[in-house]
């Protein structure tokens, strides 16, 4: 083959190459969620057709977070930003407006809040609106993600948009909208019976992480360790609840993996009880590996600290 041939040759391989390249980067739609929960929504919806990375680790304090500088590096590439809305995470306004990108700033195009379409819970009347009811939840209880049939209408919210950036598979992305939904009202049924199975009186949770979580299976919140919403426990508080819990035969104190977990142990320890960390976020705790698996693990830890602490013949005053 003369070195002409041999050229042409090359240049139309590398064609090739850059072409199939080209249509690999299209079919993928970047995607940057605050959480690593609504990252696993959006690989269930988005499948191949996406790249998913969450903002925050499992562990971390939504609340709190102090963004990194490589956060509005990862921004400013992604197609979508993905979030929770209700002011979950106070430090975002911050960080969209440092991406100095339009589409990116609340109603653009590339900034989707997944809360549209719940029902959120613990609105504040208007007159309820200050400082003394704490520095947080100020639009409502934002952990509504931990209600699996919340993750279900973000996976319906995530198809429909995913849909519009890649009208292509917009079916494909519904139909896994749908099927996920399905898995979650089966999951959903199936851990309903097992904690109900548990007859737990109620609970008493360190933050109002557990609003959601609480209410769609059943179980009744007795209290908060927090007085109010981000306002840190104290002795005489804990006193006061270790009373009431001991009246109504409570229990479990419920925390997420951050906050103030050594009130709530010795506050569990003071009613002979059990202090229960469970899974606020996919990857919080290591069995929690995907949001489905979030929930089973945090019902399993539940039924493992409720055999240890029967009810007795007080029942549930
Ligand atoms: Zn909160």
């Amino acid at each position: 083959m003369s070195a002409h041939k041999l050229t042409t040759v090359l240049h139309a391989l590398l064609c090739c190459v850059a072409l199939v390249v080209a249509s690999v980067a299209q079919a993928e739609i970047s995607v940057i969620t605050t959480t690593p929960s609504l990252a696993d929504i959006v690989k269930q919806v988005g499948g191949e057709e996406v790249r998913v990375e969450s903002l925050m680790s499992g562990r971390a304090n939504g609340h709190n977070v102090i963004p990194r500088p490589s956060f509005v590096m990862k921004l400013r590439k992604a197609d979508l930003f993905v979030h929770s809305g209700v002011d979950a995470e106070p430090w975002l306004p911050n960080l969209v407006h440092s991406s100095r990108k339009v589409e990116l700033l609340p109603g653009g195009a590339k900034n989707l809040d997944v809360s549209t379409a719940i029902r959120v819970l613990e609105v504040p009347a208007a007159d309820e609106l200050t400082r003394a009811m704490g520095d947080i939840h100020v639009h409502g209880n934002p952990h509504y993600m931990l209600d699996p049939m919340n993750g279900a209408k973000v996976g319906r919210t995530l198809a429909a948009k995913l849909g519009q950036l890649d009208p292509d598979h917009a079916a494909t992305f519904e139909s896994r909208a749908i099927a996920l939904e399905e898995q979650l009202t089966a999951l959903t049924a199936r851990l309903a019976d097992d904690v109900n199975a548990l007859g737990l009186c109620s609970v008493v949770t360190t933050h109002r992480t557990w609003s959601y979580f609480l209410k769609r299976f059943q179980i009744k919140q007795l209290a908060e360790l927090e007085p109010k919403p981000g306002i840190a426990t104290g002795p005489r508080h804990i006193a006061s609840l270790a009373k009431k819990m001991k009246q109504k035969n409570t229990r479990l104190v419920l925390s997420a993996t951050y906050g103030d977990v050594r009130s709530a142990a010795r506050l569990a320890k003071a009613v002979e009880g059990r202090h229960v960390i469970l899974a606020q976020e996919v990857n919080a705790l290591p069995e929690a590996t995907s949001y489905i698996s979030l929930f089973e693990t945090n019902v399993k830890l539940l039924a493992l600290a409720a055999q240890e602490i029967p009810t007795g013949d007080e029942g549930c005053p």
